[in-house]
């Protein structure tokens, strides 16, 4: 967090790649060549490392209090065999979230990842993506003709930690030869180098989450700052890649209309002309249970993320427990607002969706 703040400040610094603090590593996991790979990487950076029975339970995490070990947690690195090779869906953005890690090294206040991880926040990886890669495959058989679209960030920020891992690149040629499949992530990071001379051919969408300068700099720490996200949007339409961008979560907050607007406007000026004309953007704004506002308040005491039970609308969920949105009223106004922008400076873009 310190070393973020201090980023922020110095906008000619990067926002450097994530380096853990501590890594455990599953004996099985040193089976796999990947497992072998990264514990090559641990050794060569010096950082120290332990062995754990199981990837979902690491009994000996440090810290005192559960505020420290929360900290300690999201520098922490679990390699592991992922077992359950059963995908879970991931309406509305894909079919299928497919699974190459859990856990995220960012720390965004608002981030269901903090309620759906409950008390394991520490950063997990996969090594066995043949068995995730024939997983796949065996969706995409039973759907085809249908295309069948796998999200790669549903419970973590893949490029955050592809230096570490190799799996995305991995994920991104694998399905370039797949014309049934598709591949999407989103990110807030802007470490894309390693995509760039991929052969992807067209098959998977790179997004990047975007918002409004207040909720970046309230609520974003530990991600990569806007100006560098925006330039490598920049770099992956060069690359060829489709681009999209997630606006999430989108808040209510004095003077949204102008930031929202001058979000639009700074993307239009930053990117290629022909980039924007085959670009698309999801639309999410902001909710929250009742466990993830407790959570939060915990964890993040001092966040001024407004979270009033008061003024919002409770919508229920699939899984019983269900979610505070913006009543009707401000709902429309930031959809109608935000769409209405999107139509002005990217007149040929796409608008999947506004939740
Ligand atoms: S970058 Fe994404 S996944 Fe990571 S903490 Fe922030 S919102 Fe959560």
């Amino acid at each position: 967090m310190a070393s973020q703040s201090v980023t922020r400040q110095d906008k000619r610094r990067e926002t450097t790649l994530f380096v853990p603090d501590l890594v455990y590593f599953e004996p099985g996991a040193l089976a796999y060549p990947k497992g072998q790979q990264i514990m090559g990487w641990v050794q060569s950076q010096g950082i120290e490392y332990r062995m754990t029975t199981s990837h979902n339970r690491i009994l000996d995490l440090p810290g005192a209090t559960d505020t420290e070990k929360y900290r300690i947690a999201k520098r922490t690195l679990v390699v592991g065999v992922r077992k359950t090779l059963t995908f879970d869906q991931s309406k509305p953005s894909a079919e299928y979230a497919i699974p190459i890690g859990t856990g995220c090294i960012g720390h965004c206040h608002y981030c269901y990842l903090q309620t759906t991880l409950g008390a394991k926040p520490y950063i997990r990886v996969y090594v066995n993506t043949d068995d995730i890669w024939a997983a796949a495959m065996r969706y995409i058989e039973e759907r085809k003709p249908e295309i069948t679209r796998f999200e790669a960030s549903c419970t973590s920020d893949p490029l955050s930690i592809e230096h570490i891992t190799g799996s995305l690149s991995e994920l991104i040629e694998r399905m370039a030869d797949q014309p049934f499949g598709k591949l999407r992530f989103v990110t807030k990071y802007h470490h894309v180098g390693p995509l760039l001379p991929l052969r992807h051919g067209g098959r998977t969408d790179v997004r990047f989450s975007i918002n409004s300068d207040y909720v970046i700099r309230h609520f974003e720490p530990a991600t990569s700052r806007f100006e560098e996200r925006i330039e490598a949007a920049r770099r992956i339409a060069e690359a060829g890649y489709p681009l999209g961008f997630i606006i999430a979560p989108i808040m209510w907050h004095d003077g949204w209309e102008d930031e929202y607007e001058k979000l639009i406007m700074t993307l239009a000026g930053a990117l290629p002309r022909e980039a924007s004309e085959r670009i698309t953007f999801e639309l999410i704004q902001h909710r929250f249970t009742k466990t993830a506002k407790a959570i939060i308040e915990k964890r993040y005491p001092k966040s001024k993320l407004e979270m009033n039970i008061a003024e919002r609308k409770y919508k229920w969920g699939r899984w019983g427990q269900g979610k505070y949105v913006y009543p009707d009223e401000r709902a429309n106004r930031l959809k109608e607002f935000i769409t209405g922008r999107i139509g002005e400076y990217f007149p040929a873009s796409r608008v999947l969706y506004f939740t």
